[in-house]
């Protein structure tokens, strides 16, 4: 598929979005929040719905868990228009409560075409919503700055899922915003090691499931190396860093750690 039918492909996605009617939370939206961003990136970032402002402007993550989202992103040398940003639900759930399992089920269909449509090398859930999509039954405060392999049932086809705390709540906890530094400083590592895998693996070839695979820990590193974006975006070497079953297999692009 080219950027420009990727393009036109998230579009038609995002025109149903915006006229859905599939759900209750269609009732309270000013406006349908498909998601935004680049159409040929590897990186998606998934949260869990639209909160006040996003339903007024129609595009997520622009209040001030937004505005940290772009900071944590901007540390690694990263920009929001490099990346595909969305959420598991696309309309505001009234007073911002959390999505209801029914709603995220109803929705669900749009997120998993916009992640077979961009078909991704790395998903980085934002908050425990979306980190039950992709992870289930894992527990956000045990598995933050963990990746494990997507299922491919979810969208992507060969793509590993990193979790993140949403960045709303480093924003209510200085200890979960410091948690969030640390874990976005792996995020490049962890696309390395995605594109690595995706190369060892075939890029047609689909991932396997995910419970039956060993968790990848991306995080030991210490906050001193966390709070220098440039070396953040070096993989710290050291067994520890790759998977519990050996090396990330040796990749071309693993030094080539911008999106592009
Ligand atoms: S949240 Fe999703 S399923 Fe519900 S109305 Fe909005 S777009 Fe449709």
């Amino acid at each position: 598929m080219t950027d420009d039918e990727r393009e036109a492909a998230l579009e038609a996605i995002a025109a149903e979005v915006r006229v859905c009617t599939s759900c209750r939370l269609h009732e309270g939206r000013t406006r349908a929040v498909p998601g935004e961003g680049s159409a040929s990136t590897e990186v998606v970032f998934v949260g869990e719905g639209p909160g006040f402002h996003e339903d007024r402007e129609g595009r997520p993550f622009v209040g001030r868990a937004g505005a940290l989202l772009t900071t944590l992103l901007g540390s690694v040398g990263w920009r929001r228009e490099d990346v595909f940003i969305t959420n598991v639900v696309k309309c505001r759930p009234p007073e911002n409560r959390d999505p209801a399992p029914d709603e995220i089920a109803a929705c669900a269909p749009y997120l998993r075409r916009q992640l077979e449509v961009l078909d991704p090398a790395l998903v980085v859930t934002l908050g425990r919503h979306s980190l039950g999509t992709f992870m289930p039954g894992a527990r956000i405060s045990q598995v933050h700055g963990t990746a494990r392999p997507a299922d491919p049932g979810r969208g992507p086809q060969a793509a590993l899922v990193f979790a993140m705390y949403h960045p709303a709540a480093a924003l209510r906890t200085p200890e979960i915003e410091r948690q969030c530094v640390i874990d976005m400083a792996a995020v490049p590592a962890t696309l390395a090691a995605a594109r690595a895998r995706r190369s060892s693996a075939g890029r047609a070839a689909p991932a396997p499931a995910g419970p039956a695979q060993p968790e990848m820990t991306m995080t030991d590193q210490t906050p001193d190396q966390a709070a220098r974006p440039a070396a953040a975006a070096t993989p710290p070497p050291g067994p520890d860093h790759s998977a519990p079953s050996g090396p990330v297999p040796a990749d071309p692009a693993a030094d080539q750690l911008t999106l592009f």
